[in-house]
């Protein structure tokens, strides 16, 4: 293999799109180097993924596993694509193709002038919130820490939101337990709900507890939240349905984590006191033509010490990687290609655009209800709690995009015998670098001994 010409393909991000990419591609003879920037190579499903998601994220990081420890993939760990490498650089080393598979790291920007000045100081988004809450317990975790107080205010309307607020009544609601001498795990209070587990303990109105619920806030109406998504061209009566899904849903959550809503609400301005954020100045908002448009004389205010923004996630700006709008320049939505260099795709998370939701949508078809609403923790009790279709977009996504890869770059003559190893050279030298022999050895060293 090492004297023969052929193709070299680079992948940055190692998690469900890049590493599904990179076992389809080592199964058709390709060479491929994972570069990752963590040190495990789980993506959304350890740090964005609420860790009650027990199951599903381990399964997940089984499969990943199976993916990148194979032969043929060689996997670069804390290499960060923009830190240690960079984009230019890495396209002049002569890879048959390079895939960015990762992910949307990125906050998309709360619409408040001056909010980024309160990051740290009150305001939270949810990347960070939801990395705290996942690694907090690990005796390694080093970052900022969050105590919830009363009242803590999420602005979102997403399936992050809600993960968001049920963080709020989680962390609130057992420790108001805790401080009547009720020890029940976190896993054990978002399975049973709050007022179930208050029950259980002899506690029949959870409301007792004095504990002052969080709010979220969105800017349209409870029926427009993205939690399910009516079918491509739905007729009225589709979205008519899909409305009533999303209403069932939230009530559902509400009555088992009794969160406030409060819909049809936009942000305004910060409420801060010395170095803190207190609050948030929200206006109500009515629609117009499916739009939220402020009603600028109908001002409100909500006071909390903490407000976490989950207003979506967008890939990150790299070095060298040419954006159009919050976007990478893409020639092509559905194949991923990166308008300004051929042989570049983007795959999974990164491209949110048609491919992916397509890719998605065929695969996630007709349970898409189902799954939000195993996703929320809010379906019958008897189901099994699985959600393992939720990451199938993201591979189903990625496994069209290596097809067409596979596709690009077997039309292309592959590399020399030396210009591979060139490569390759390139790749043991990093590897030894960062301290890395074997994907199981270097498992086992930065797995953490209390990781959830
Ligand atoms: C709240 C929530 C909602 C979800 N909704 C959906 C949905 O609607 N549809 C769907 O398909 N799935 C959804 N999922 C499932 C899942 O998150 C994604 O589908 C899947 O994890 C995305 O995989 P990815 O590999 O594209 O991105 P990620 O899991 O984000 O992986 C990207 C990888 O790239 C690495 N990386 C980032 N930047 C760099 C860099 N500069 N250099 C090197 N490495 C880098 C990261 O460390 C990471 O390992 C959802 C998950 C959550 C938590």
């Amino acid at each position: 293999m090492g004297d023969a010409n052929r193709h070299v393909v680079a992948i940055f991000g190692g998690a469900c799109a890049g590493s599904t990419a990179a076992d389809i591609l080592a199964a058709r003879g390709i060479d491929v180097v994972v570069f990752e920037q963590n040190a495990r190579p789980y993506g959304k499903i350890e740090d964005g993924l609420p860790r009650w998601h027990r199951d599903q994220r381990r399964m997940e990081y089984k499969r990943i596993d199976a993916r990148l420890d194979r032969p043929g993939v060689h996997v670069v760990p804390r290499t960060r694509l923009g830190t240690d490498l960079q984009f230019d650089e890495v396209i002049g080393w002569g890879f048959s193709a390079v895939l960015l598979a990762n992910g949307a790291w990125r906050d998309r920007p709360l619409d408040i002038p001056g909010a980024d000045a309160w990051l740290g100081r009150g305001l939270v988004y949810q990347n960070p919130f939801i990395y705290w809450f996942n690694h907090a317990p690990e005796a390694s975790y080093s970052g900022p820490r969050y105590t919830i107080p009363p009242g803590a205010i999420c602005i979102g309307g997403g399936l992050a939101s809600i993960d968001v607020i049920k963080v709020f009544q989680l962390e609130q609601y057992g420790r108001a337990l805790a401080a009547r001498g009720i020890a029940v795990t976190m896993h054990d209070l978002e399975h049973a709900g709050i007022a179930a587990t208050c029950l259980a303990h002899g506690i029949d109105d959870p409301a007792s507890l004095g504990v002052a619920d969080g709010w979220l806030v969105y800017r349209r109406r409870v029926e427009d939240m993205p939690l399910a998504t009516p079918p491509p061209n739905a007729t009225a009566d589709q979205v008519l349905k899909i409305e009533a899904v999303r209403r069932k849903m939230l009530t559902k959550a509400q009555e088992k984590f009794r969160f406030h809503v409060r819909p049809m609400a936009l942000p305004v301005a910060l409420l801060t006191e010395e170095d803190r954020v207190t609050g948030v100045r929200f206006v109500e908002t009515e629609m117009r033509d499916g739009k939220a448009v402020p009603l600028d004389d109908r001002a409100f205010d909500l006071h909390s010490t903490l407000v976490v923004s989950a207003i979506g996630s967008l890939p990150e700006p790299l070095p060298g990687i040419v954006m159009k709008g919050t976007f990478y320049d893409y020639a092509d939505w559905d194949t991923g290609a990166y308008a300004p260099v051929p042989g570049v795709f983007g795959v999974g998370n990164v491209v949110t655009g048609r491919g992916n939701i397509k890719a998605s949508e065929q695969h996630a078809k007709g349970v898409a209800h189902w799954l939000a609403e195993h996703y929320l923790g809010v379906q019958p009790e008897q189901t099994p709690r699985s959600i393992d279709q939720m990451t199938a977009g993201a591979e189903a996504g990625a496994a069209v995009a290596a097809a067409q890869v596979a596709s690009y770059v077997e039309a292309r003559p592959p590399l020399t015998a030396a210009e591979a190893e060139a490569l390759l050279v390139r790749v043991r030298t990093r590897q030894s670098q960062v301290g890395y022999g074997t994907y199981v050895d270097w498992m086992a060293q930065v797995t953490p001994a209390d990781a959830d």
